[in-house]
């Protein structure tokens, strides 16, 4: 099944009606490696990662994401020597 124009631009304002100025999940996956390591390395966020942390704080799937994402990175860095 392929999606018209229509239903696409009907779709696109739906999206931007539901989220205005916030990340969708998928722009909020984007970006968790990079704020879980901004995070473990205790670096401040920039904009981008601060509106990541604030869509997981709105976000149980995504937080729940970002807490998978970080034991696996703690795991590679446990097996390290
Ligand atoms: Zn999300």
């Amino acid at each position: 099944m392929s999606l018209t124009r229509k239903q696409i631009s009907i779709l696109m304002q739906l999206v931007a009606e539901t989220s205005p100025d916030k990340l969708d999940c998928t722009d909020c996956l984007d970006h968790l490696a990079e704020f879980a390591e901004t995070h473990l390395a205790g670096r401040p966020l920039c904009d981008a990662l601060s509106e990541v942390q604030t869509h997981m704080q709105n976000c149980p799937c995504c937080e729940h994401e970002f807490q998978s994402f970080l034991e696996a990175l703690k795991g590679i860095a446990d097996d390290t020597p």
